[in-house]
């Protein structure tokens, strides 16, 4: 008999499946005890200790154990599903599916384009504080960079549990050694090797200007400071191997310190004054391992000129 199959949602959601229904009786107290906690009886389905329930905020049909109704709130699946879809959306997120490995995490696609997985009530805490969700890979690939000025690399997490430390690598032309460094310090260059000495105030630095032509984007320039502009353009900058680059300029420069200086200022007249030709991040994402810093080649005559005063200023 085609009545005897009811289509439910099963508890923890997804697609309807077909259940039979179950000819018993219906306890004349158990519709009283459905409504007041927000459902409609269907039918029994499936066994004597099963029930279907309607929602009566969404409508979904979905399968309830008749313990669950007497005893506890049951949930909605579906009323779930959009509270935790609008849980993501206020942290800035998508919410994506449910881990099926672990009930408390689900996966979440971000606005950078990358996937991460997170606990539910860690997101319903960035929802609330309007905090967003931050992404591993894009922090991942910031730190590197920083790192990379300098001719570090980022190693790992900081041993030690101190969540503004991280490991450091002395690599790319350095010693090799490893140690903690403060992230502020990393950025600001205000460190030194344990292991050789070097440091932002001895060792030498440079402004560089390369050229890359990007597929789907056209040519670009990046300016930007290293300690060995050669293998920077190597190792770190080109994230294809057919991409078409090239070192335009470099201008040496007495320390770290002055060349983050000069850098920095560079970029904020570069900002104001033609803020057309800064290219958008989403432009070079996963082709050049650069998190800013990118304008459209038409700039490249006004940088030059300002590299040519640059290096006058530092002969
Ligand atoms: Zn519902
Ligand atoms: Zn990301
Ligand atoms: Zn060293």
């Amino acid at each position: 008999m085609p009545s005897s199959i009811l289509h439910v949602v099963p508890r923890d959601g997804g697609a309807p499946v077909a259940l039979p229904v179950v000819d018993l009786p219906l306890p004349p107290q158990w519709p009283a005890i459905a409504r007041a906690k927000g459902y409609e009886i269907a039918a029994r389905v499936r066994d004597h200790q099963h029930l279907a329930l309607r929602c009566t905020r969404c409508d979904t049909v979905n399968l309830s154990r008749v313990f669950t109704l007497r005893t506890a709130q049951p949930l909605c699946p579906n009323c779930l599903l959009t509270a935790r879809a609008g849980a993501a959306a206020g942290a800035g997120a998508e919410f994506r599916r449910r881990d099926p490995e672990d009930t408390r995490y689900a996966f979440y696609g971000l606005p950078c384009g990358h996937e991460v997985r997170r606990q539910f009530g860690r997101i319903a805490r960035a929802a609330l504080r309007a905090t967003g969700l931050r992404c591993d890979t894009c922090q991942a690939r910031r730190l590197g960079k920083e790192a990379g000025r300098w001719g570090w690399s980022l190693h790992g997490p900081d041993p030690e549990g101190e969540p503004r430390y991280r490991l450091y690598a002395h690599a790319a032309g350095g010693c090799g050694h490893v140690q903690r460094i403060a992230r502020t310090n990393m950025i600001s260059g205000r460190f030194n090797c344990a292991s050789c000495g070097e440091g932002w105030a001895s060792a030498g630095s440079a402004i560089y200007l390369m050229h890359f032509d990007l597929p789907d984007v056209g040519p670009v320039v990046k300016l930007g400071f290293s300690r060995n502009p050669v293998s920077r353009l190597d190792h770190q900058l080109r994230g294809q191997r057919d991409l078409t680059a090239t070192l335009l300029r470099v201008v040496p420069m007495a320390s770290g310190r002055l060349a983050l200086c000069t850098e920095r200022r560079m970029h904020a007249e570069l900002r104001a004054t033609y803020p057309e030709a800064v290219v958008p991040p989403a432009a070079y994402d996963g082709i050049i391992r650069v998190g800013s810093e990118v304008y459209d080649a038409g700039l490249q005559p006004v940088i030059e000129a300002m590299l040519d005063r640059v290096a006058a200023q530092h002969l």
